[in-house]
């Protein structure tokens, strides 16, 4: 094979055992790799009614065939599990440089099976590939754990991909990091590891990825990269002020939630976008391995010293979400969430939660012992909270247990903003319909990343579409949004890179350096059936559709109280029947046995 090395590295906490497994170009020709690899892997080897805190629960991690080559932002790696926040489908992305190592080393992925009662991580030297003793790491904050493991090696290179103390904890929104500050965010993926008792895997490798031309993969790789380049946002907006570029735009547009989405414009996001950061405390860019686009910040305060981020979600999630306008306190606070190895977007999202439950006296004082009160835009108590939340101590136990679960303790359910469990990001969907249809039926819950209208609805890409339009045309590219995510997860590229390329360029990309002859719709069938088996995976861990491919209350019967979506909500009810349809699914959400067959998954029907 050439991408992929065809080889997986399965660990087995409950034994220790270590194994190489090799697979196969037929997989790589259904499924990629990465994104692809896990659902395939866990749909054969796992029962999705498993706990996802058990020993049964599988952890897969899985870099793509392009990643670690020179291919434009070929730095990412997925993480697929069986989400303890939500109970479905977890997949969640991260850059940094540990991905290519884990290539260089000699493989796309590893699956982690079993729990152990004593803590370890996972040493990888080319061939050598060791469980050893991380009793003194546990406990160690991220930077503690890279740096101590560097300093055991002696190798100052080497890669580190962990949990932080919130893993842990079991803290259901709780991250895989790596290389410091990159975060497979997202459903709780560090729980998991955390569960299974693996604090790290250290990677060092030496090899090269093999591609099929490599002449050929140069020459499209240069024309690639020159797209990106030249496109305003590729080459323009996100290197020059990060991902934050957007707090102005998606604020003038009416879409930047405040206060828990009860409005969505705020008066001080200026204080808080890209630009009022680089004039105050940007050091320098710092991109991910192979990206002409280095969107990632450097940001130094005198009280922290140089830190990483913040991005986007986490500046809202830890600011206007809250309240809360002081842009170096959100830098501290995704400083700390960082370092204990949080989810900043759900981190946000269950502080907001708990703020709105406090607002409207359904959190008492009496409910939170020695706690200061959690009130909208109290920056003083941000970091407080986070500590305790990392560390489960007192009221911060509750917390702990995400957005969700909180709400549903104190009876304020319709208070708790995200959709199947998981808190949502950044963007007001009341301000663009179709990005609402995304969060509503995204496989991992409310997630933006994966179904990114805001693309077309506010920023023009491919091209601009009217975010209350809300025809077939709109609802099917969204469905292409998400087939066309999923390929370039499963390729191991960033999502950012859509800044400059599109589907046609993913299939010259993936051509040159697999050796194939796949038309752009046989990428996009892979998309397809790939987006179908989460699907499938949701059903079977017990997903119930017309009641949970929904949206919260307040987007859906409470207009927008002022701004240029004063009066919206999302029209959900009139497009979630069509965008079924479109998929060929029946009328009840689930998938017919010929849509299985069709896209070659009846073998898991
Ligand atoms: S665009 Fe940003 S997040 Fe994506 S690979 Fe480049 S630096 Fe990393």
């Amino acid at each position: 094979m050439f991408g992929n090395w065809g080889k997986i590295i399965r660990v087995d906490m409950s034994s220790g055992n270590i194994k190489v497994e090799e697979w196969g170009e037929d997989v790589a020709r259904k499924w990629i790799g990465s994104r692809g690899l896990g659902i395939y892997l866990l749909l054969k080897e796992m029962d999705p009614g498993v706990e996802p805190l058990s020993a049964e629960n599988k952890l897969v991690i899985s870099a793509g065939p392009l990643t670690g080559t020179s291919a434009p932002t070929a730095s990412r790696y997925n993480v697929i599990t069986k989400s303890p926040l939500t109970g479905y489908i977890a997949f969640s992305n991260s850059g940094g440089y540990w991905a290519a190592e884990l290539k260089r080393a000699g493989y796309d992925a590893i699956i982690v099976e079993g729990a152990s009662d004593k803590p370890y991580y996972l040493f990888i030297h080319d061939d050598h590939v060791e469980l050893k003793d991380a009793t003194p790491l546990w406990g160690l904050k991220m930077s503690e754990t890279e740096s101590w493991i560097r300093r055991q090696h002696n190798d100052p290179h080497i890669k580190v991909l962990g949990v932080g103390p919130a893993g842990e904890k079991l803290v259901r929104f709780a991250a895989v990091m790596n290389d410091g500050h990159r975060a497979a965010g997202r459903a709780g993926v560090g729980a998991v590891m955390g569960f299974k008792k693996l604090k790290a895997i250290a990677v060092r490798g030496s090899k090269t990825v093999r591609v099929a031309d490599p002449e050929k993969f140069m020459l499209v790789v240069r024309e690639k990269v020159n797209k990106i380049r030249n496109d305003p946002v590729g080459g323009g907006g996100l290197p020059k002020f990060g991902t934050s570029v957007l707090v102005n735009i998606i604020n003038e547009n009416g879409l930047y939630p405040y206060k828990n989405f009860q409005e969505s414009q705020f008066q001080y996001a200026y204080e808080q976008s890209g630009e009022a950061m680089v004039k105050k405390y940007l050091v320098k860019n710092k991109p991910c391995y192979a990206c002409p686009i280095g969107c990632a910040r450097v940001n130094k305060l005198p009280t922290i010293g140089e830190t990483e981020g913040p991005e986007y979600e986490s500046i809202w999630a830890l600011g206007s979400n809250m309240g809360i306008n002081d842009l170096a306190t959100i830098i501290e606070a995704n400083h700390m969430a960082d370092e204990y190895g949080f989810d900043t977007i759900s981190l946000g999202g269950t502080l907001a939660t708990a703020m709105e439950l406090y607002e409207r006296k359904l959190i008492k004082d009496e409910d939170l012992g020695d706690f200061p009160p959690p009130r909208f835009g109290n920056t003083e108590v941000l970091h407080y909270y986070i500590e305790k939340i990392a560390k489960r101590e007192g009221f911060g136990n509750l917390l702990a247990e995400g957005g969700y679960r909180l709400a549903k303790h104190f009876n304020g359910e319709q208070y708790f903003m995200g959709v199947k469990k998981l808190e949502l990001p950044a963007y007001d969907p009341r301000g663009a319909e179709g990005h609402g249809l995304g969060y509503a039926t995204n496989n991992r819950g409310g997630c933006h990343i994966k179904n990114y209208m805001i693309s077309p609805e506010i920023l023009g890409y491919p091209k601009k579409m009217d975010p209350h339009d809300i025809s077939d045309e709109k609802i099917n590219m969204l469905i292409l949004f998400q087939h066309l995510t999923a390929v370039i997860d499963s390729s191991g590229l960033c999502l950012f890179s859509t800044f400059g390329l599109w589907a046609d360029d993913y299939r010259d990309l993936l051509n040159a350096a697999l050796g194939w002859d796949y038309t752009t719709e046989d990428y996009l069938k892979i998309g397809e059936r790939i987006w179908n088996a989460e699907r499938l995976f949701n059903l079977k861990a017990g997903l119930k559709p017309l009641e949970e491919d929904t949206l919260p209350k307040r987007l859906l019967e409470e207009p927008v109280p002022s701004g240029p979506n004063k009066g919206r909500v999302v029209r959900l009810k009139e497009m979630l029947p069509r965008y079924y349809k479109l998929r060929g699914w029946g009328e009840d959400g689930t998938i017919p046995y010929e849509k299985l067959k069709e896209l070659g998954l009846e073998e898991f029907a």
